[in-house]
């Protein structure tokens, strides 16, 4: 398995981490850096775990002056495998959404400078999103713990991104998410976990982990009635396939 977007600088114990999930059947993850901190929190552990460098300004992180954050990430992006975890957020507490959609602007043509997909937060933002992606030609990338209605999943998907199905899915009362991943093919979606953050069904109030990508497998096999080998097998696919 493939956890396709956490964020490993901040896990507690990152090589523990790492050995843990492993031994769980996880073969790789794509490691996401959302602020200059963790841009070098995250590059100074390449030297001791392996993982896929994501690196990007969250939209949380918009600020007045980002300007410099942005050149200082089109300074360090060689070495990353995607762009991430940038997007839009329209929360209460959000910056303000034009400073987010030019940090956006600027990643979406960081991406296709150096040819790599993105990871894309959306948070009540997908259409804006989506619109902004089209304005940017962007077409390679993930809406990572995808929230929206099955319209949105498919617009999403005509676009050329994939969707990440993470822990919200473990929740039963995540009926209209559980309808919607129960309706697109498999060959739409990827598989993460977030940690350690958005924790699983039984597991709340705790950092969540990577071991537990399998629970996110066998959710999805249990709602679509189908072999978790088959779940596992296609979306790890789909993964590979994105940052080869
Ligand atoms: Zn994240």
């Amino acid at each position: 398995m493939i956890d396709t977007h956490l964020h490993v600088s901040h896990l507690d114990a990152p090589q523990r981490a790492w050995q843990c999930a492993k031994q769980a059947g996880v073969s790789d993850w794509f490691a996401m850096a959302n602020d200059p901190q963790s841009w070098r929190d995250l590059l100074a552990l390449q030297n001791d775990i392996p993982f896929q460098l994501g690196l990007g300004l969250h939209p949380l992180c918009a600020h007045a002056g980002q300007n410099e954050d942005l050149q200082q990430l089109a300074g360090i992006v060689s070495s990353a495998k995607l762009i991430g975890e940038c997007g839009l957020d329209a929360g209460p507490t959000a910056p303000p959404l034009p400073l987010q959609i030019e940090a956006l602007r600027f990643q979406i043509e960081l991406a296709q400078t150096q040819q790599v997909p993105l990871s894309l937060h959306s948070y009540r933002a997908v259409d804006t999103l989506l619109k902004q992606l089209r304005l940017g030609g962007a077409n390679s990338g993930v809406f990572h713990g995808f929230i929206g209605s099955e319209q949105q999943a498919n617009a999403v998907i005509e676009q050329g991104f994939l969707i990440g199905v993470g822990g919200a899915i473990t929740y039963p009362r995540a009926q209209r998410l559980r309808r919607v991943i129960v309706a697109l093919p498999l060959e739409n979606l990827v598989m993460e976990t977030d940690a350690p953050y958005q924790p699983l069904m039984g597991f709340q109030g705790e950092a969540n982990r990577p071991e537990r990508l399998k629970i996110i497998a066998n959710t999805i096999a249990e709602l679509k009635q189908i072999d978790i080998e088959d779940v596992i097998k296609i979306t790890t696919d789909n993964a590979r396939e994105l940052i080869a």
